[in-house]
């Protein structure tokens, strides 16, 4: 379970990026947090593993907090989080089980990670994952040569090989197309379930969220304005974390905070294909 509490992020330029945030996500359920561009939810899950450093607050995860991790510890603990990222976060040029592997790097010596000495058992889990989503036959191919929507199946697959406690997802879907979005959040649906672990997720498809996740919190100027089910984010939630705050008056960006909140199939299609690979 990961708790979070009155955490509060400012960056050294003086961005208050989230102002006082706390939220729960607890046993196998997906949460997706949603709000217009500049609200904070990247921020937020980039706190939960350190990535950036949380200004005050405490964030727990099954009983450990992690705001005040040495950074011996917070390596460590890492391994606990399984993250997947909007750009794959692979390396493009070693091949798409030496990927997968590396999930399993910070559970070993560091000689045994130096040379790369997998356990046959990681191996033979990393041969099952893959083809549990959907890429297996593609172990020797370079990641280079994979599309989108494959290395984004690598990444997961990586996440879950490392055995978390609880998936943190970055925008998983903004570089693939509609098709392969609605997969990949299956398939992380599925993973919440069969892996018995909470999965975290920073979308901007208001739709994906709906369709896909348990619970949505809704982030505006670094603030909770919205914590509930699909079923209860009607317009009225939606204008809350769309039409209000300081992050459309400053930034200009109502008309697509407004685009996305209202995005149907055919607008996630149009947006996504720019993005397509
Ligand atoms: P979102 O993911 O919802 O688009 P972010 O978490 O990326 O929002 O950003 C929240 C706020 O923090 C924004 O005002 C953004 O400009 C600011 N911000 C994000 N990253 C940095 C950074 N590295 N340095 C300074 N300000 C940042």
């Amino acid at each position: 379970m990961l708790t979070i509490t009155d955490l509060e992020k400012v960056y050294p330029t003086g961005d208050k990026a989230l102002q006082g945030v706390s939220m729960e996500v607890q046993g196998n359920e997906v949460v997706s947090i949603i709000g217009p561009s500049g609200a904070g939810k990247s921020t937020l899950i980039k706190c939960v593993n350190r990535l950036t450093e949380p200004t005050s607050g405490s964030i727990v995860l099954d009983d450990e907090e992690l705001t005040t991790l040495s950074k011996k510890e917070l390596r460590k603990t890492r391994r606990d989080m399984g993250m997947i990222f909007q750009e794959f976060n692979l390396i493009e040029r070693l091949t798409v089980m030496e990927n997968v592997l590396s999930g399993r790097l910070g559970y070993m010596s560091s000689w045994n990670a130096f040379r790369r000495n997998f356990d046959e058992e990681d191996i033979q889990n990393a041969y099952e994952i893959l083809d549990r989503v959907g890429v297996g036959g593609m172990e020797n191919k370079r990641v280079d040569e994979l599309s989108g929507g494959q290395r984004q199946r690598v990444g997961i697959a990586r996440a879950i090989l490392q055995r978390p406690k609880i998936l943190l997802v970055d925008e998983p879907t903004s570089a693939l197309d509609p098709e392969t979005s609605f997969e990949v959040m299956e398939m992380l649906t599925e993973i919440a379930r069969e892996e018995d672990i909470p999965v975290l997720i920073n979308i901007h498809e208001v739709e994906l969220a709906l369709d896909y996740t348990d619970r949505i919190v809704g982030l505006t100027d670094g603030e909770v304005v919205f914590n509930g089910t699909p079923s209860e984010l009607d317009e009225s939630a939606r204008d809350t974390i769309y039409r209000s705050g300081k992050t459309r008056a400053e930034t200009g960006t109502e008309g697509q905070s407004q685009s996305r909140t209202q995005s149907s199939s055919s607008e996630i299609t149009d947006a996504s294909k720019e993005k397509s690979f």
